[in-house]
């Protein structure tokens, strides 16, 4: 082996996945996560092993090295799998950087970004807490992935601070709304894929297309606002309390990396529309967590989730988005909705582990939390885990600032 790689690491051989990161020498480029390590896809591709253009590595995006298709990224992820166990390969020491010496950057250049709703646990609980304990899923649930159009200028990568939004709310129903920091913010669990293939206007994908179009996989914090998402989304949905900011873990873990972790979805009842059966399985067994940390404090996990949970997959979300002819492009976002699990234990948000606020959580530290408070760091973080092979995300965080006065 080249470099050492500390077993149960994230970023194990079985991985390798992409981002952008910067040392005090060297501008935003495209590396690999290896163990504790950088590989430098600037330093290998000036071996000469690589036969497209090396611009695409060169950038501050991963969006060009994606848009050469997963014929060439794919095969870059199985030679640098076989260089690393080849002492007389073209990799050497130097090509490495501690990733404790770099900064990691924002790895897509995001042009789109949806938001799905497709755990039914979430879609469920959220259902009790605000409208119906005995009919919590609306109608269309069970029938089409729900989702909504977000904002992509605001997502962030792990590390960016929080500052707390601003915004109308309407605390207390008898009387006119009022201006002012949020006071119930919120993180939301979720996992995000990355469009890496774009499609036509007018065009569908379908299930059995879809694979194709997915390069690969990040952890997503949906950060919301409830307060003033609970007063703005009737009648056109989630707006300002949501769009201030999203955060994204820094490597793109792929698809191919993934493949040995797919596992059958819940049973769909009722059957769903042909347009949205899928003849293979799409769901993977990630692991999920969610630690929250006070200021200057030992961190309390606060939750244990898995995306297997997933009602609907990716497939079908695609496969719905682009029905209409909606075109997709690469480097677009689709996040996946909270993924909370079965029991209180396994919940994505406050909002459901304090029960809109009504059972207050105690943190480790005997501290209490309802939502989140300034100086909190939250973080998220997922890995999968097969016959000793570990394939995982590292992690999201983000630290709650005031408000700007
Ligand atoms: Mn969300």
């Amino acid at each position: 082996m080249i470099i050492e790689i500390p077993t149960h690491s994230d970023f194990s051989i079985h991985n390798i996945p992409f981002g952008i990161f910067s040392t005090p020498t060297s501008s935003p480029r495209v590396g690999v996560a290896i163990g504790e390590h950088i590989l430098d896809l600037v330093e290998v591709g000036n071996t000469g092993v690589f036969d497209f253009n090396l611009d695409v590595l060169n950038k501050s995006y991963l969006n060009a090295f994606i848009a050469l298709g997963k014929s060439v990224t794919s095969g870059v992820r199985r030679s640098i799998q076989a260089w690393l166990q080849d002492d007389n390969g073209p990799l050497t020491a130097a090509m490495f950087v501690k990733q404790t010496d770099a900064t990691m950057h924002m790895p897509i250049k995001v042009g789109d970004y949806t938001d799905f709703y497709s755990s039914i646990e979430h879609a469920t609980n959220v259902g009790k807490l605000f409208r119906d304990p005995e009919n919590a899923l609306l109608p269309n649930w069970r029938h089409l992935p729900v989702g909504y159009h977000g904002r992509a200028s605001s997502i962030v990568v792990s590390g960016t601070d929080i500052v707390r939004p601003k915004g109308q709310t309407r605390p207390d129903p008898e009387a006119p709304p009022v201006y002012g920091p949020c006071k119930l913010l919120d993180f939301e669990l979720e996992m995000g894929f990355v469009i890496g293939k774009s499609s036509q206007l007018g065009q569908t994908i379908t299930t059995a297309e879809a694979p194709d179009y997915i390069f690969g996989m990040v952890l997503f914090n949906d950060w919301s606002a409830r307060d003033i998402q609970k007063w703005e989304y009737v009648p056109l949905g989630p707006f300002l309390g949501k769009s201030f900011a999203s955060s994204v873990s820094p490597w793109v873990v792929t698809m191919d990396a993934l493949m040995p972790f797919k596992v059958a979805g819940p049973k769909q009842e009722p059957e769903v529309l042909p347009y949205l059966q899928c003849s293979e399985d799409y769901n993977f067994d990630i692991n999920l967590e969610v630690g929250l940390a006070p200021k200057g404090q030992a961190e309390t996990i606060i939750s244990r989730s898995n995306y297997k949970y997933m009602y609907w997959n990716q497939l079908q979300q695609l496969a719905h988005h682009t029905v209409n002819g909606c075109n997709v492009n690469i480097g677009d976002m689709m996040a996946s909705g909270t993924i909370s699990g079965k029991d209180e234990k396994s919940y994505g948000s406050l909002l459901e582990i304090t029960f809109a606020g009504r059972q207050p959580l105690t943190l480790e530290t005997g501290e209490e939390r309802k939502f989140l408070q300034n100086g909190d760091e939250l973080t998220l973080r997922g890995y999968a885990e097969k016959d000793g092979k570990r394939v995982g995300f590292g992690s999201v965080s983000g630290v709650i600032l005031p408000s700007n006065s």
